[in-house]
């Protein structure tokens, strides 16, 4: 990570430029059906490749993006982004939801809101937005109307990072959400942790009473799977079922674990599936 913050504002000068020269890139990781390891959904994330300072990963740019606003072009070209490349992807038969980080400026930027659920229609493209608490908290009641707007446009929204701040049920109450997504920090300690199994447990139940489905991100290891699918989870992310992969290689793990074929699937077919 880069930790000057003279360099990190130079850095920020240098995106537009490094959109235009083609400099940032999207891996896709994937998202799992908990019980079977059938790939239902990738999340995009950002990449970065600095022509004199290498990769930068996004922990060092994103935050510094947000702070100067450069934020709202980095999503607007990486929504754009994921519009193309599920389209190869559907060419290639593979039917996922992909889903792009949204942040708080973008999320309130009535612009941006208007040309991506326009794009987004005219594509027939099947998006989620992933949003942080602190995007809604920066600005509530310009988030929950920019969330209205997308989810009547048919665009799914999931709560990011879950458990990672002061989660309140304020919000829970406030947002309607389709998917909740229990933050890595909740996840890894599961094994060891009885007060997180308890938490994680009643989060699930209160997301599934308010019709959300719940993803474990960071899931690296089938014990944690087993966990989390005993505690209800739906889905799942993390090292276990792929890393962040290029384009053409999500799309081979894609074909690998379709849920079609795969009727009533074991537990024991997750690892199967993927090879
Ligand atoms: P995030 O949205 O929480 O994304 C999940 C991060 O966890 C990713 O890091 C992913 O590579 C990592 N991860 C996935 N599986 C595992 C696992 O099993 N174990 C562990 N320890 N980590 C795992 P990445 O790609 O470095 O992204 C970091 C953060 O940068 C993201 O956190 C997100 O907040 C931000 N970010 C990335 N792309 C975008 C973007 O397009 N827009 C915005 N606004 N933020 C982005
Ligand atoms: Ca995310
Ligand atoms: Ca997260």
């Amino acid at each position: 990570a880069i930790a000057d913050p003279k360099l990190q504002l130079a850095l920020v000068s240098d995106i537009g430029r490094g959109i235009a020269q083609g400099d940032f890139a999207l891996v896709y990781q994937a998202k799992a059906d908990a019980r079977n390891g059938c790939v239902v959904g990738a999340e995009a994330l950002l990449r970065w490749t600095h022509p004199v300072h290498g990769a930068i990963p996004p922990d060092s740019f994103v935050p510094t993006a947000e702070k100067t606003g450069a934020i709202v072009e980095l999503t607007r070209w990486a929504l754009l982004r994921a519009i193309e490349d599920q389209a190869l992807l559907r060419a290639g038969g593979d039917e996922v939801v992909i889903s792009v980080n949204v942040s708080a400026r973008a999320l309130t930027d009535g612009t941006f809101c208007a040309e991506a659920i326009e794009r987004i229609t005219r594509a027939g493209a099947s998006l989620c937005l992933e949003i942080t608490e602190t995007a809604i908290i920066e600005d509530p009641p310009a988030a929950i109307e920019a969330i209205a707007k997308f989810r009547e446009a048919g665009v799914r929204i999931s709560i990011d990072d879950y458990g990672a701040g002061l989660s309140s049920l304020g919000y829970l109450k406030q947002i309607h959400a389709d998917e909740l997504k229990l933050d890595k920090g909740l996840i890894s300690e599961l094994q060891t942790n009885a007060r997180d199994r308890l938490i994680l447990k009643s989060t699930i139940e209160l997301a599934h009473g308010l019709n959300m489905s719940v993803v474990s991100e960071g899931v690296e290891d089938e014990a944690t799977r087993a966990l989390v699918v005993a505690l209800g989870c739906d889905y799942v992310q993390g090292y276990l079922v792929s890393r962040p992969l290029a384009l053409e290689d999500f799309a081979r793990l894609c074909t690998r674990a379709r849920p079609e074929g795969h009727g009533s699937p074991e537990p024991g077919d997750f690892i199967a599936m993927r090879r």
